[in-house]
């Protein structure tokens, strides 16, 4: 007898791959996840530890802006599911969200666990079969888009689905299960995939080891980053916060910055920022202050005692400038404005919080289904878009995991039809 229901196989039981299953097995069709560690939602556990950052509350048009180059691909993707539809789906889940200070969507309780069981369980309860210990090593030879194979405690198998979703993360913090390893397998099905590289990441510059030694650990508060800006215009200076690390930098700053500055390396091996330590004070009022007569006090003294500038600050300062800047004021007002922070390097992709890269938005319809293989969508991560923390990730993966699950449905009813 022919099955009455279609089996969609999910593969990677991540937000993303969860929000498929989910959404496909509510409306009646036969799901089986399929992930390769023992359970499901390891980084969406992990994301737990800093609040679960779910989404943001600000302006749309803002919001879409987040995701760069890619906004107009990922727009379509909120218009079904955006940040107030997240919100919905966790209330739904029985757990309250709050918008914090910085206009962050969080649950109230701050944790992914109870929002990971209760959807999990409402899963179940709609039939999803969730199949842990297998890892998809690609397809069958000579058969169909929706053969997979994977391998097993038990061994080899092989599954013949109506649809897949493919949904397998980026390739940071691997230890939770999204390690990459798929590049392969879909560039050897003649898929572009552009490469994997770190976002949100650190970056890595040669601190003193003096101040590594002081410093390392110790926050950046009320600052301004930009790229240099080339062609004599404006620097566009965003500010914010950072850490400084044993390595180099790190926080919420960089990252909003981390698209620009990977890019600068990858083309010429450095990448120099700016630094603004007093954004809230105008250069003309910086100068005025660091020219006063200072007596017989240490430049040291002068800048805390006439601009606040001490610390941390003035230790980075020392960093990025030479002993002839302390002794010129004009010289020294223009470095405490826009000092030179020389970035050499990049933190690998295995500690960044996500991953740029992945499956090219030439192959996949508004509806992730890959265009040259029949049957197949993609969602989350392994697409290759970007986006900052704040949110933005976990929204757009969500996202895409609805609408990968919409063209399941339609693609399914137009082959029925
Ligand atoms: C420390 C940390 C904190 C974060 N905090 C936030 C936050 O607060 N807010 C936010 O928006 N984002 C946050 N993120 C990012 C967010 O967690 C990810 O963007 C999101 O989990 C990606 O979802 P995904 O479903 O695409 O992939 P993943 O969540 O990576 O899931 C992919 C799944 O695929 C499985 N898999 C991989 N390969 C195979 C294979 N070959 N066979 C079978 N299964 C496979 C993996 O085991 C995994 O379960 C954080 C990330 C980290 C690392």
């Amino acid at each position: 007898m022919p099955d009455l229901f279609p089996r969609v196989a999910v593969i990677g039981g991540g937000p993303a791959g969860l929000m498929a299953a989910d959404t496909l097995a509510a409306r009646g069709m036969r799901v089986a996840l399929y992930d390769a560690m023992p359970s499901v939602g390891r980084k969406f556990l992990m994301a737990g530890r800093g609040g679960l950052n779910l989404s943001h509350s600000e302006p749309r048009p803002a919001f879409v802006a987040r995701y760069g180059e890619r906004a107009t691909r990922i727009a379509p993707w909120l218009e079904r599911f955006g940040p107030e539809a997240v919100r919905a789906w966790a209330h739904a889940l029985g757990v309250t969200t709050f918008v914090g200070s910085s206009g962050r969507v969080f649950p109230t309780d701050m944790k992914a666990a109870p929002l990971l069981r209760a959807w999990l369980h409402r899963m179940r309860e709609a039939g999803v079969e969730f199949k842990m210990r297998h890892r998809w090593l690609g397809w069958q030879d000579d058969a169909h888009d929706r053969v997979l194979r994977f391998a097993t405690p038990a061994g080899m198998t092989v599954i013949d689905a109506d649809a897949v979703v493919i949904a397998l993360g980026g390739a940071s913090w691997p230890r939770l299960g999204s390690d990459g390893a798929w590049v392969p397998l879909l560039a050897g099905r003649g898929l572009r995939v552009a490469p994997l590289l770190p976002a949100n990441c650190g970056f890595e510059t040669t601190w003193s080891e003096h101040f590594r030694t002081r410093c390392a650990g110790q926050p950046l508060k009320s600052v301004a980053l930009a790229p240099p800006a080339s062609g004599g215009a404006a620097p566009r200076w965003r500010t914010g916060e950072f850490t400084v690390t044993d390595t180099g930098i790190e926080g919420s700053l960089v990252y909003t910055l981390c698209a620009p500055i990977r890019d600068r390396l990858l083309a010429d091996g450095a990448a120099v920022m700016l630094l603004d330590l007093l954004p809230a004070l105008p250069a003309e009022r910086v100068l005025h202050e660091v020219a006063r007569p200072r007596g017989s006090r240490s430049m040291s003294t002068h800048l805390q005692s006439r601009l606040r500038l001490g610390g941390v600050k003035a230790a980075v300062l020392r960093e990025c400038v030479g002993p002839e800047v302390f002794a010129n004021p004009a010289r020294l007002a223009a470095a405490i404005k826009a000092a030179p922070l020389r970035l050499t390097g990049m933190r690998p992709v295995a500690e960044a919080i996500s991953t740029a890269g992945g499956v090219a938005f030439e192959e996949v319809a508004a509806d992730l289904r890959a265009t040259r293989l029949d049957g197949v969508f993609f969602a989350g991560e392994m697409l290759d878009w970007e986006a900052p923390t704040g949110g933005y990730l976990l929204t757009a993966c969500l996202a895409s995991g609805r609408t990968a699950a919409d063209g399941v449905q339609s693609w399914l009813a137009g082959r029925r039809g």
